[in-house]
């Protein structure tokens, strides 16, 4: 099964293709936390994506698809995986679609996660991160066992740079022009589902798992 999740920054992406690729067992393939170890890695790749990141623009198309064609080639890929922040523009969707119909295949579902602008604000300013291993939390509406620490690993949580208020109104304007019109590019493939984001986690997830048929 492949599956692309949309949505804002916040909306809930990452949340719930965790889960999704927990239930279906197929990878969950973050661009974002690409960049992000590649930054800590000190890597080329990582050096090359920061000044973007860090302004709250997208990465280039160029470098975001050298990495993401070279990860769904991986054996791990076979069965599917789940997209998390990728595509996030119109020539990145079509760059995909088109090393899909090389290999004789397609996406199965576009999940769209609705939450409007007024809510995102306050589920970035929550948003804590483990560097570890990349589990997401908020201190609100999914705090962690303790202050400060992974429940999964015991790593130290930190806040995202890019998570301030000024780059997150940033970034929902470079969604809104850029991302959000991958929303009717889904549609007219019918392979677009949408789901109400505002919902908790669980309740968003059932929502996910009903349309997905299983
Ligand atoms: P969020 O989960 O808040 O939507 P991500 O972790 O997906 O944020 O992405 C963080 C940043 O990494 C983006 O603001 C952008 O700079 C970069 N990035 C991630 N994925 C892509 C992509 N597919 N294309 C271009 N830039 C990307
Ligand atoms: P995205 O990957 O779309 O940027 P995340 O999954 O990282 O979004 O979620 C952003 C923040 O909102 C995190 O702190 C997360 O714990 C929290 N969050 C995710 N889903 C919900 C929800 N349904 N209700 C409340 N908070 C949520
Ligand atoms: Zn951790």
């Amino acid at each position: 099964m492949k599956i692309i999740m949309l949505g804002a920054p916040g909306a809930g992406k990452g949340t719930q293709a965790k889960k999704i690729a927990d239930r279906y067992g197929i990878p969950h393939i973050s661009t974002g936390d690409i960049f992000r170890a590649n930054i800590k890695n000190g890597t080329e790749l990582g050096m090359k994506a920061k000044s973007y990141m860090d302004a709250g623009n997208l990465v280039p198309d160029s470098l975001t698809l050298e990495l993401v064609m070279d990860r769904i080639h991986q054996d791990d890929c076979q069965n599917g995986y789940v997209f998390d922040g990728f595509p996030r523009t119109i020539p990145q969707a079509e760059a995909l679609e088109e090393a899909l119909r090389a290999d004789g295949q397609s996406i199965d579902y576009a999940i769209d996660i609705e939450v409007p602008d007024e809510n995102i604000v306050t589920r970035m300013s929550g948003r804590r991160a483990c560097l570890g291993c990349g589990a997401t939390y908020h201190t609100v509406f999914a705090p962690p066992k303790t202050e400060g620490v992974c429940d999964r690993c015991g790593g130290e949580l930190t806040i995202r740079d890019d998570d301030k208020p000024e780059t997150v109104n940033k970034r929902l304007g470079v969604y809104h022009q850029q991302t959000q019109p991958l929303i009717d590019f889904y549609q007219d493939k019918g392979c677009l589902a949408q789901v109400d984001g505002t919902k908790d986690v669980e309740e968003v997830f059932q929502d996910i798992c009903e349309l997905l048929g299983e």
